[in-house]
């Protein structure tokens, strides 16, 4: 039992809760509502309390097993949004239940969730997808949450641990006729079963990658000198004025952090303090910040003023680290007399025109690399991206036996084997307790 709606004060709240068993769950509904709603229709009635008071009038919904959320006996209240009225309806459970000897307690955080993975109406990264629904910070993130939820990204996972299920019980068959072995498989076209398998990973793993910065955003960050238009860009590209532009130099002394979508990818850019030598305190930890920041970042975009010609030292003084993709954008190009001859690898803009910002952001999705938009992906998590290299790993080993011909092949079916676990963790297949209940005690209470 738990509180399915926001806390805090709404139209409707919502109380949920889930039975195992059925006659636990009819008498709890009889002696709680009243009567025994009917399945899936809209009940109207009045909570009573023990002395006829009313508690509050809503709607109970009744699911019958297996066809609920949590694959149980499922009632859900609706009552007024008020918490104090909603602890009233929790408060009236308990006793109802005690009264009846029915073991009604409220639910852990996910815990609702976890009974719809624990009776097969989820794999796990629906399940997980439940919760990034309900946490996305854009339209497009839900919708790559969605499109998990509904199976997109499982599915592509059980299709390939059946290919790899195929050719394992091919190696396995072999090595039960050890004399034909060679032949067999020959003829049966093992190592190109495992190029193929292997092409489908590989595809799977790019596209696990890029759910993950649906889910999680891009680290975006700008640095350049001062006054080179890093807070006006940042406010152009947020379409809002978040950042504090000024004229002197050196007044962005903290990194700013905007959250923002584009073309539906959520990105978090960061706006630094210009990086110089100063004999300023306050600045000098602003420039340690960068640096910080900088480390963290998917993308840097390095700024710089159109206008000026002098090459500036920036991008050495910062040691950027080498494996950081950065891409060099000229700014105030609005003040140029006459258009910038163009340079593969750099974007020019105008903070203040706005021109140059589409193909700006074109490149910054380019050279992160990220390919769909979220309408065709689905979303992931690390731990599946974590998995999908494990697998991939295990496919590489397998490829090196497949290579040899010699009688190795129990040690290629053990790698396909390992390969095939690795897959299982994604959907929860081969998950133990303790890391289950970790994924889903960050669950909200409700869920
Ligand atoms: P920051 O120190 O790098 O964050 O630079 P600011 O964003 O604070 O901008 C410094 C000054 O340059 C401000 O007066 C801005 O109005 C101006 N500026 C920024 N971008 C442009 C641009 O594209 N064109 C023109 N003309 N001025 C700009
Ligand atoms: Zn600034």
């Amino acid at each position: 039992m738990a509180i399915a709606t926001a806390p805090g004060k709404g139209g409707v709240g919502v109380v949920r809760f889930s039975f195992p068993s059925v006659s636990q769950f009819e008498s709890f509904c009889l002696a709680f509502c009243g009567k025994l709603p009917q399945a899936r229709t809209a009940t109207l009635l009045t909570l009573r309390d023990f002395e006829q008071h009313a508690i509050d009038e809503g709607i109970a919904l009744v699911f019958n097993a297996p066809a609920s959320f949590t694959g149980e006996y499922v009632l859900e209240f609706q009552g007024h949004g008020g918490q104090a009225v909603l602890q009233g309806v929790m408060g009236h459970a308990l006793s109802v239940a005690r009264q009846l000897n029915i073991p009604l307690r409220h639910a852990m955080a996910g815990e609702f969730t976890q009974r719809a993975f624990l009776n097969d109406k989820l794999d796990l990264t629906q399940a997980e997808a439940v919760a990034d629904l309900i946490d996305a910070g854009s339209v497009a993130a839900a919708k790559a949450a969605a499109a998990s939820l509904s199976g997109v990204f499982s599915k592509q996972v059980n299709a390939l641990a059946d290919r790899i299920v195929h050719l394992r019980l091919l190696l396995e068959a072999t090595l039960d006729f050890p004399e034909e072995e060679i032949e067999f498989l020959e003829k049966a076209d093992a190592k190109g079963q495992l190029h193929h398998i292997m092409t489908i990973h590989r595809e799977l793993l790019n596209a696990a990658q890029e759910g993950v910065k649906f889910r999680d955003g891009l680290q975006i960050v700008l640095v350049g000198e001062p006054n080179v238009g890093k807070s006006s860009l940042l406010n152009a590209l947020a379409g809002e004025e978040i950042a504090i532009v000024s004229a002197v130099a050196g007044t962005t002394r903290d990194r700013i952090k905007q959250e923002l979508n584009i073309r539906g990818i959520p990105l978090v850019l960061v706006d630094t303090a210009g990086l110089r030598h100063t004999v300023d305190e306050v600045e000098k930890i602003g420039i340690e910040r960068t640096r910080k920041s900088v480390a963290e970042a998917d993308l840097v975009l390095v700024l710089k003023d159109a206008t000026l010609t002098s090459e500036d030292a920036f991008a050495q003084h910062l040691e950027l680290p080498v494996h950081l993709p950065t891409l060099t954008v000229l700014n105030k190009i609005d003040l140029l007399a006459q258009p910038l001859a163009v340079t593969p690898g750099v974007q020019a803009v105008s903070a203040k025109s706005g021109q140059g910002l589409e193909a700006l952001k074109d490149a910054i999705l380019a050279k992160v690399g990220i390919a769909h938009t979220p309408d065709h992906g689905f979303m992931a998590r690390q731990r599946h991206v974590d998995a999908l290299h494990v697998c991939g790993q295990h496919l590489s080993t397998a490829h090196e036996f497949a290579k040899q011909d010699d009688r190795i092949l129990d040690l290629f079916a053990e790698e396909l084997r390992l390969a095939h676990d690795a897959l299982g963790e994604i959907t929860g297949r081969m998950l133990p307790d303790d890391l289950l209940g970790l994924i889903f005690s960050r669950f909200c209470i409700g869920k």
